[in-house]
């Protein structure tokens, strides 16, 4: 964690009613009220946003969505576009997951699509990135993460990138209780922002945020976050309870 400030955010993948929703909101903002030297984010699902948004409000708990269609408006059932989830309050995006690649087609076109909407409307796109088992165990997993991160951020320019956060997810950590050690993520981080080194300049690999995510839980995120180039966590199954996210964001202690 260089000087960077730290983000905490909290996938809530297909989980929770608008009530429940509001309830884990409500706990969370309680538990964190003095929290000030980390941004963290939930991103419920779409139909508890509102409810989740009436709860956050005034506390330290930024509001996240966990995907967008790039189109503003027009004839595209089921889609949300990001000029929506902005008026819902939204100030984060989360994008290309690896679930949404793997059973909902998603490409490194689309997300880069995605990423373009999200950054035209003002939203924070946290650009999701990682390789799976077999590409680790072919020895891929650098190529693959050049891939995605050269696809993925075609054609913006690094002024636009100022407020775009990274998140390192391999598939193979992600809901499985494996993590990838605190070594083997600081490898990866390394080497992601090289690559944005290379594509974008000094200033913005120094300032750009990257996220490890993969069964981050409150007893893993100390010593993830004790390495220089992890700057945060993107948490799927333990953000699900206010108790144990709580204990991440307050990783410090
Ligand atoms: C995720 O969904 O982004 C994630 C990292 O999930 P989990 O923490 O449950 O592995």
């Amino acid at each position: 964690m260089g000087n960077r400030r730290p983000l905490i955010a909290g996938n809530w993948k297909m989980y929770k009613t608008p009530q429940e929703a509001a309830d884990t909101a409500k706990q969370l903002v309680e538990q964190v009220r003095e929290v000030a030297d980390v941004d963290i984010m939930i991103a419920p699902p779409f139909t508890a946003l509102e409810s989740v948004s009436r709860v956050i409000k005034n506390s330290p708990v930024a509001l996240g969505a966990q995907n967008l269609y790039w189109e503003d408006e027009g004839a595209y059932t089921g889609e949300i576009s990001a000029p929506m989830l902005k008026s819902a309050g939204c100030q984060y995006a989360i994008i290309g997951h690896s679930e949404r690649r793997q059973y909902f087609g998603e490409t490194d076109k689309t997300v880069n699509q995605k990423i373009q909407a999200a950054i035209q409307i003002g939203l924070k796109p946290v650009f999701c990135i990682g390789e799976t088992e077999q590409e680790r165990e072919a020895e891929q997993t650098l190529s693959v993460l050049d891939k995605q991160v050269r696809k993925g951020l075609e054609r913006l320019l690094p002024e636009q990138l100022d407020t775009l956060i990274i998140a390192y997810e391999p598939v193979w950590a992600i809901g499985t209780g494996k993590t990838a050690t605190e070594d083997q993520a600081q490898e990866v981080h390394q080497f992601i922002r090289s690559l944005i080194e290379k594509s974008f300049g000094n200033d913005l690999s120094k300032s750009i945020r990257i996220l490890y995510g993969g069964s981050v839980k409150p007893d893993n995120i100390l010593n993830l976050m004790a390495m220089p180039d992890i700057d945060g966590a993107l948490v799927g199954g333990a953000s699900l309870s206010a108790d144990s996210f709580s204990r991440i964001i307050k990783f410090k202690g």
